[in-house]
């Protein structure tokens, strides 16, 4: 079966460029997965290990209840609806909780449960009786800091004496009073401010310490090297966890350096296949062309749910416009948008509100909606050759794991340049694109 590489495959993995100078931010994106997420992401994978001291023993464990935690933290724990722990958390909550403290760098794609396991691992590592701060956690954006602090908040509900504190921009402070929050979360820049230059933090007593989303960290120079140099004040006792959804070289070499002596925990992300998916194309002369069988096509969208890519924001918008125009209810999810205007739409279309979703690729980029059953390229994906982006295809249309529900696909062509990039993907994924007339697609039902 065709394999797609990881690191470009993982939600917002990597910064890229669409059609027209459109390109993704990773913290955005990351951002909106959350949003929009309301579970664990399936995956059937092995997690890899690869401890520190390979000779000590490895636990896992399959309950909550198996972590000794405090009541009331596990109860805060039943409270966010966690029956068990998630594959990730089963190897990464003992390391996490293990005294003595052992450092962790973990890696898996979003929604796997990493936030969930370092806020049980801040709250569970806080001594109340100690009014300082002793968990300090980074994020790349002000608003990933804040969805990691609600879920600290919820999971903590019922430890009522554990104080939060957010060290985002506009957090105005008093200089040189230390805080007396036993968690701080916040962005690098505010985070070694509150460190260094307001003393508000004493680094050398925080003995936890977590570096969230370090993919997304180290895009921006200025991140990178804000966490380097907030991890220097730090004791050597204190332990550090760093997370990630992808792991390229780049970031490995990062996490090296922040992590010493680190157990590392992987799970690989499902595969997807095209294997459950039948492909179709239709070949039009220009893009009215297209529109127009789309319109023909229209029946059979609106059976299940379908999202229809554009390779631009301009043909996006266009195209939601011309739908729209001939009475149908399409939504429309724009690189113009902000990210929670973004995930109400996606929320719509989830619940079935609109049927149909048009979007551009750099926009919908690792969001992925189940019950969408038929995609339709209205253009191909290329890449800045202008050769077929054979990952982008396989990322729209293609399911994960062998069980994953039966798809179609329908690919819109136009001219001579349209049929080559078809064959191109033929050959690539071995596997045929059957013409479709447009007026009679009964083999679409
Ligand atoms: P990540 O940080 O890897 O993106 P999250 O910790 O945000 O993953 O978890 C993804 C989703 O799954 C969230 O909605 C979260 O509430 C939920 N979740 C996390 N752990 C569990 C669990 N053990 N059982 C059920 N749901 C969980």
């Amino acid at each position: 079966p065709p394999k797609m590489k990881e690191d470009i495959n993982a939600n917002g993995s990597r910064s890229e460029h669409g059609g027209h100078g459109e390109e993704v931010d990773l913290a955005e994106q990351s951002l909106l997965n959350k949003m929009i997420r309301h579970s664990l992401v399936r995956n059937r994978n092995q997690v890899e290990v690869l401890q520190a001291d390979p000779t000590s023993p490895l636990y896992s464990v399959r309950t909550f209840e198996e972590l000794r935690l405090k009541p009331e933290l596990l109860k805060g724990v039943y409270h966010l609806g966690f029956n068990r722990p998630s594959r990730i958390q089963e190897n990464a909550l003992p390391m996490m909780l293990a005294q003595p403290p052992q450092n962790l760098i973990a890696q898996s794609q979003s929604g796997t449960g990493k936030t969930a396991a370092f806020s049980l691992a801040m709250l569970s590592h806080v001594n109340t009786a100690n009014k300082w701060t002793q968990c300090l956690c980074i994020a790349p954006t002000y608003e990933l800091a804040l969805q990691i602090g609600q879920v600290i908040e919820q999971m903590g509900k019922f430890l009522p004496d554990v104080k939060l504190a957010y060290a985002v921009r506009g957090s105005r402070m008093e200089r040189g009073v230390k805080l007396q929050e036993h968690i701080v979360i916040g962005t690098p820049g505010t985070v070694l401010d509150w460190c260094t230059k307001y003393k508000l933090i004493d680094p050398k007593r925080i003995s936890l310490f977590v570096l969230d989303e370090a993919d997304v960290m180290i895009a921006t120079q200025g991140h990178r090297d804000q966490s380097i140099r907030i991890h220097r004040q730090l004791s050597k006792e204190c332990q550090m966890l760093l997370f990630s959804a992808t792991f390229e070289d780049s970031v490995w070499k990062f996490a090296e350096r922040v992590v010493p002596d680190p157990n590392i925990i992987k799970l690989r992300r499902e595969e997807e296949t095209l294997d459950n998916i039948k492909q179709f194309y239709v070949l039009c002369r220009d893009k009215e062309e297209k529109f127009a069988a789309l319109c023909d096509l229209y029946g059979s969208l609106t059976v299940a749910q379908a999202m229809i890519f554009c390779h631009t924001r301009w043909m996006a918008n266009w195209l939601a416009a011309s739908l729209t125009e001939e009475g149908h209810q399409v939504a429309l999810l724009s690189g113009e948008m902000t990210v929670e205007q973004r995930a109400a739409v996606i929320e719509r279309f989830r619940s079935g509100k609109e049927k149909v979703l048009v979007t551009t690729n750099v926009c919908s980029r690792g969001i992925d909606v189940e019950q969408v059953t038929l995609v339709v390229n209205f253009d191909l994906p290329t890449d800045l050759e202008g050769n077929a982006d054979n990952d982008t295809y396989l990322h729209r249309i293609g399911r994960s794991g062998r069980f994953g529900k039966r798809g179609f696909a329908i690919n819109m062509v136009e001219n001579k340049h349209g049929m080559e990039l078809i064959k191109q993907i033929e050959m690539h994924f071995n596997r045929k694109i059957h013409k479709l007339d447009p007026t009679n697609s009964e083999e679409i039902s």
